[in-house]
């Protein structure tokens, strides 16, 4: 069959694609990418004929590069430099701060103009259609679907018609326009120049402040000279500027006459501060400087722009493809529009920093004395490359005891470990599997409650959490079946969307097992009882493991349950055991393989452990197993729980591939 060309192609009331998107710049690509694999069908309208040469824009924050890293873009992109180290409003700020270890801490350069035809050929790739030469002029939306109008290059209008659209078109959005968005913030008040000028040669300098203005110079790799420069006061002017206005306020900040040269690329930019008071309206989205015009310093701009897209690519994807709701949807705005005004407040007092004239003089330095401390420093930072909350909040003061978690904890006295990550822990209905989501919970994480087929148990671990002021949500799965990791994930990435919006996992604990072969001899011992053993106590966590990567970000946690009993000669467990030794060998060589990534992978082995099971209620039976332990006590669920919760910190970033003993001394052996 021939090809249809798309100007043939007939006007039609049903959507013929799931989503448009307004702007082929790299938010725009990125969400197009993000779409497509979350399997919606996403056609991109660009008003360029084809990707920009400019590069207003060329740095990347240590969250982007993760969310690059994880789609394979980065790869695509070969090697980036690190340059660094950064700063805030001119004063020396090392972004590295913000995640010390982090293979990506710091800032990378990435010219946009390098960036945009990578994207595309990604977004492309995986089967989006990127229109160019097509400007938007018209948008309806209707209850069940948008219209869009678009005018292409010899002036022939199309109509479009998505379930969704999203305006990726900058900060002068067409889609903001027609959708009736609504903006609020500050006109500008200041005003400064940006030039790329060949045959010149000039002294560099970075933010550099003379008496009449501030200005930057610095060679870029095609040979010309980036300049920026702003005159004390000067405020936004009509008209695009000219080189005669470039070369004049350079000689009167500097003194140096640049007249010789021959401008590339001439920009005037501001300090306008605007954000959409929504970031969602019915079926219409905005994303990147659609949403939030700010002053461009260091790079945030794009950088918040391809946050926003990762954020919402995953939520429109489900809801195109009946995974989720409106309140998904909802949740972009929610999650990004205060991470936005969060960044503009930030760029604001930058902008007062840097541009202020010698009147800001003793604000600069008592910022410049603030930023010598660590803390501020790294909180700056953090803010900057996208990890705000990343690590460390306080959490809301609830003194609590119970059997799981064993000792009284104070959650006012120290900040929470672990706010936004995600976890799963496998068999955590209860016994040691409930302690550990109770005390992850508790250290902020989101945690999947995952169990076989005690329901009752599982919702019981939930309350328990929640009730701690904590998130959590139950996910069955009975593992050792066929097709039960499958099932597990089906479960697990509905849960984690719902909630966060993607489905990265932070941590994974496999705590579900089974004993089954208890006390029989290692001559009674049948394939089909150790076929059970093995499948639910090996196999299952290797092939959770295994997906589980898949999702897993730089700095992850892999933590293995397994057993006192594998460095003890028990001949009527044997079964038992071999499973556990399997399961060490998962942490043994899986540690070195996801090492370049952060993540660590660490076995725990408790002793004898009260579970909650009969056995503990009877004082004998008790009495003697406590005999085992160097502390003359059965362990308790929360004393094994305080050793994972700790290996899934920061903290314990320094420790992989390890087999942690948390036996209460049970292997120390018995005597005096
Ligand atoms: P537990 O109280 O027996 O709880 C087992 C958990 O695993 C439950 O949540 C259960 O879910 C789940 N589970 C069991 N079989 C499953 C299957 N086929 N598929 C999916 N989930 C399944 O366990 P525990 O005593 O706390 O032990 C936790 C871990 O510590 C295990 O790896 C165990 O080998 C290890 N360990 C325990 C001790 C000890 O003395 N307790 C000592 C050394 C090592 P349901 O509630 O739905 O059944």
């Amino acid at each position: 069959m021939a090809h249809t060309p798309e100007t043939q192609v007939p006007e039609r009331d049903a959507p013929d694609k799931d989503v448009i998107v307004v702007g082929a710049g790299p938010v725009g690509l990125l969400l197009a990418g993000e779409l497509r694999t979350g399997g919606a069908r996403v056609t991109v309208l660009e008003r360029l004929a084809r990707p920009t040469t400019e590069s207003r824009a060329s740095i990347l924050h240590t969250r982007t590069m993760e969310i690059l890293e994880e789609r394979g873009v980065l790869a695509r992109l070969g090697p980036l430099r690190a340059v660094g180290p950064g700063h805030f409003g001119g004063l020396p700020l090392d972004l590295a701060t913000a995640s010390p270890g982090h293979r990506f801490a710091g800032q990378w350069e990435c010219l946009q103009s390098h960036l945009e035809p990578v994207l595309q050929e990604w977004a492309a790739g995986l089967g989006a259609a990127v229109r160019r030469g097509r400007t938007v002029t018209g948008l309806t939306a209707h209850a069940d679907r948008v219209e869009v109008v678009s005018a292409g290059p010899d002036g022939t209008s199309r109509r479009h018609t998505a379930r969704y659209v999203v305006g990726c078109d900058g900060e002068r959005s067409t889609v903001r326009a027609l959708a009736g968005f609504e903006v609020a913030g500050r006109a500008a008040t200041r005003a400064m120049l940006r030039a790329d000028v060949a045959g010149i040669d000039i002294p560099g300098r970075r933010l550099r402040r003379y008496p009449d203005g501030v200005a930057t110079a610095f060679r870029r790799p095609d040979g010309t000279t980036r300049l920026m420069i702003h005159r004390y006061g000067a405020g936004p002017a009509a008209g695009e500027p000219d080189f005669a206005e470039v070369v004049a306020a350079w000689a009167a900040v500097t003194g140096e006459d640049i007249g010789g040269g021959t401008a590339v690329w001439i920009n005037r930019f501001d300090n306008t501060s605007r954000q959409a008071t929504r970031y969602r309206r019915g079926r219409v989205f905005l994303a990147g400087d659609a949403a939030h015009v700010q002053m461009p310093v260091g790079g945030q701009a794009l950088n918040l722009g391809l946050q926003d897209a990762a954020d919402l690519g995953p939520r429109l994807a489900a809801a195109v493809t009946g995974a989720g709701g409106d309140a998904l949807l909802d949740g972009y705005h929610e999650a990004r529009h205060p991470v936005g005004a969060r960044a503009l407040t930030g760029i604001e007092a930058q902008e007062r920093l840097l541009f202020g004239g010698p009147e800001t003089e003793g604000l600069r330095e008592v910022f410049g004395e603030l930023l010598g401390i660590d803390a501020a420093a790294a909180h700056l930072a953090r803010g900057i490359s996208g990890l705000d909350g990343r690590t460390t909040a306080p959490a809301a003061a609830t003194p609590h005891r119970d059997r799981s978690t064993s000792t009284p904890t104070h959650r006012s006295s120290r900040m929470a470990r672990l706010v936004h990550r995600t976890a799963l822990v496998t068999g955590s209905s209860r016994g040691i599997g409930r302690a550990v989501a109770v005390r992850l919970a508790r250290e902020g994480a989101l945690v999947a409650v995952h169990y076989a087929t005690n329901e009752d148990a599982a919702r019981e671990t939930v309350a328990l959490i929640e009730k701690d002021g904590g998130r959590a949500f139950p996910v069955r799965a009975e593992l050792g079946v066929p097709g039960d990791v499958h099932e597990l994930f089906l479960g697990l990435d509905q849960g984690l969307k719902e909630r966060t919006g993607d489905t990265a996992l932070d941590i994974v604990v496999n705590n579900a097992a089974v004993t089954g072969n208890d006390g029989i001899a290692p001559q009674d011992v049948t394939p089909e009882a150790l076929d059970r053993n093995w499948s639910v106590n090996a196999k299952a966590p290797f092939f959770i493991v295994q997906r589980a990567l898949e999702r897993m970000p730089d700095g992850g946690r892999i933590i293995n349950i397994t057993s006192g009993l594998t460095r003890c000669s028990t001949p009527h467990q044997i079964a038992y055991a071999m499973t556990k030794g399997a399961i060490e060998q998962i942490t043994l060589h899986l540690a070195r393989h996801v090492a370049p990534r952060n993540i660590t992978v660490n076995s725990v082995a408790p002793g004898i452990t009260d579970n909650g099971s009969a056995v503990f209620d009877i004082p004998e039976a008790v009495e003697q197993m406590s005999r085992l332990s160097a502390f003359k006590r059965v362990g308790e669920a929360g004393d094994v729980a305080d050793v994972v919760t700790f290996l899934a910190t920061d903290e314990a970033r320094w420790i992989t591939g390890s087999y942690v003993d948390a036996s209460g001394g049970t292997l120390l052996g018995a005597g005096g």
